[in-house]
């Protein structure tokens, strides 16, 4: 055993480390792990690979009954609806599961581009309209309020020095309250759209990142994919999670 002691911060002195902290380095050229430590690593590595296999989110619908596909080991997916009836269009639904995804994936990546069209074309028409970016007008808003309340200040600073007429004072104020009323709802606008065009730029790089895909990962799945149906002809049809299909 080494390092059972550690030099004390305070007083310099060496104190005991708890049992926990003990280092062994003893016999040093054991092997680190023995052969059933192995095994059983590679074992319960297989399990976890198994259970996380199970986690795949099934996507794949029969296109004559409406049930779950069953995955095969084998790689194909079938509707298990044939084993029990035979005279069912069920036995036609059957489909290499990689086949499908690719097909799926393919689908996905034209969506992606699709949606990137729209996006680049929308942000054109954004910049078009109104060529200041919309954190530059929220600034100049957050800019034009303050010398509004300064002079507003200034104001009042004259009225309680007696300086000013109470009704003149009580118009100005109904109409410094009217303005900053105007400049607050500017502002909330402001920031909505703020909020959208980050919404769209997630969205934008999000589709990006799946272009570069090279198989169809849990993530598309989660965020795009409500089912993919499966027709007799290995036919399928994908219905997406977001609008305008
Ligand atoms: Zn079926």
């Amino acid at each position: 055993m080494q390092l059972k002691t550690k030099l004390d911060s305070v007083g310099g002195k060496q104190v005991k480390r708890p049992k926990e902290e003990w280092v062994r380095v003893e016999n040093t050229h054991e092997p680190i792990i023995t052969y059933p430590q192995y095994i059983r690593a590679v074992s319960s590595l297989k399990q976890q690979k198994a259970a996380e296999r199970k986690n795949f989110k099934n996507i794949y619908y029969c296109g004559c009954c409406g049930r779950a596909l069953f995955n095969a080991n084998y790689g194909t997916i079938f509707c298990k609806q044939r084993s029990f009836k035979t005279d069912s269009d069920c036995r036609d639904i059957e489909i290499y599961e990689h086949d499908a995804d690719m097909a799926v994936l393919a689908s996905v990546k034209k969506e992606a581009e699709l949606f990137l069209d729209r996006d680049k074309l929308s942000r054109q028409v954004v910049k078009r309209k109104s060529p200041l970016s919309v954190s530059d007008r929220i600034n100049s808003t957050i800019k034009s309020i303050e010398p509004a309340q300064k002079s507003w200040i200034a104001l009042y600073d004259k009225y309680a020095d007696g300086k000013l007429e109470r009704e003149f004072f009580l118009n100005e104020k109904k109409q410094y309250n009217a303005d900053m009323e105007q400049l607050e709802q500017e502002l909330a606008a402001l920031r909505q759209t703020q909020e959208e065009q980050e919404g769209s730029q997630r969205k934008a790089d999000q589709a990006l990142a799946f272009l570069d895909e090279e198989e169809l990962t849990e993530d598309m799945k989660e965020k795009l994919i409500e089912k993919v149906i499966v027709y007799p002809g290995k036919r399928i049809e994908i219905v997406w999670k977001f609008e305008g299909h």
